[in-house]
């Protein structure tokens, strides 16, 4: 069995899990149950020892948002809520408190090594996994392992693709970044602009793919925009990667079939592949536990499975 920890934005999740990826346990905290009293890493440490207390653990990893290096196991940056443990060994620490091998990974490629491994990138050969969540998070798959590049930054940065150069300035320096247009909260926002009567403005996006799914023709427009900056945004990746797989994850996919096909006939009018149609556009298959197992089963790990 594995340990897997995935410290996101706003939730903690921790699991264990069998060593073919299926659950034994798995739950969710708010970040707030750990952040509130005491130091966040010794709550974090005895939540961990406690969660995989009595069971037979082989090995473990903690997925974290912002700037790692899996190689040091030290998390480099991160402005979340998360800064609090930058600067600190962390593979140590936990790898300690729990007794076995452990791995800690930035929280992007953590996410699509777990799809590569036992979800929608199975048998990939270059997978780019994408998540549009809070943010727009992008990590590659090669050479049957995360890609990190030559720093904690290396393929990461796939939301910070530009996808107008007079779009708005975007706090990474940038202007008209991918993020901008396409993370859930963007969405939302595109959503609200074009449809002010559409109900429950906190998340438009259930009603809005309602109204989509009804073939209502006022809505397409908007769907059809987003996909659109999303089609040049994966183009863009495709031609930097050259992936065999693209796995397209976050809250906004719950309603991938009705993204998917318009999606992938625009990636594929524009993207220059041979054949055209040779990257697969697929939606991620683990849900919020991607990262958890990814970190669990990280191949830096060593451990045969
Ligand atoms: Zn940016």
């Amino acid at each position: 069995m594995r340990f897997g920890m995935d410290f996101g934005g706003t939730n903690l999740k921790t699991g264990i899990f069998h060593e073919d990826g299926s659950v034994v346990d798995f739950i969710e905290h708010p970040l707030t149950t750990f952040t509130g009293n005491g130091n966040l890493l010794d709550n974090l440490l005895s939540h961990a020892q406690k969660f995989a207390a009595n069971k037979s653990i082989r090995g473990g990893g903690l997925a974290i948002k912002g700037l790692v290096n899996s190689a040091t196991g030290i998390l480099e940056d991160d402005i979340g809520a998360g800064a609090m443990l930058a600067g600190r060994d962390l593979r140590a620490t936990f790898g300690d408190a729990l007794g076995v091998p452990f791995c800690v990974e930035n929280d992007a490629r953590a996410y699509a090594w777990g799809e590569w491994l036992f979800g929608a990138g199975k048998g990939s050969k270059v997978q780019v996994c994408m998540t549009l969540g809070t943010g727009l998070g992008c990590a590659l798959i090669k050479d049957q392992h995360p890609y990190q590049g030559s720093d904690a930054l290396g393929g990461i940065l796939g939301g910070h693709i530009s996808i107008d150069r007079n779009g708005p300035r975007c706090p990474c320096g940038n202007y008209g970044c991918l993020e901008v247009y396409c993370s859930a909260p963007a969405f939302a926002k595109r959503i609200r602009n074009a449809h002010p009567d559409l109900e429950n403005k906190a998340d438009p996006l259930p009603p809005f793919f309602d109204k989509i799914a009804a073939g209502d023709s006022g809505y397409i427009t908007t769907l059809k925009a987003f996909q659109r900056d999303l089609a040049i945004g994966i183009v863009n990746v495709i031609h930097a990667y050259g992936p065999d797989r693209i796995v397209l994850g976050g809250g906004v996919m719950n309603s991938a079939s009705l993204i998917l096909p318009g999606l992938i006939e625009q990636v594929h009018q524009m993207a220059w592949t041979v054949p055209r149609n040779s990257v697969d556009i697929q939606p991620a298959a683990l849900g919020n536990r991607a990262a958890a197992i990814g970190a669990a089963f990280h191949p830096d790990l060593n451990l045969e499975r």
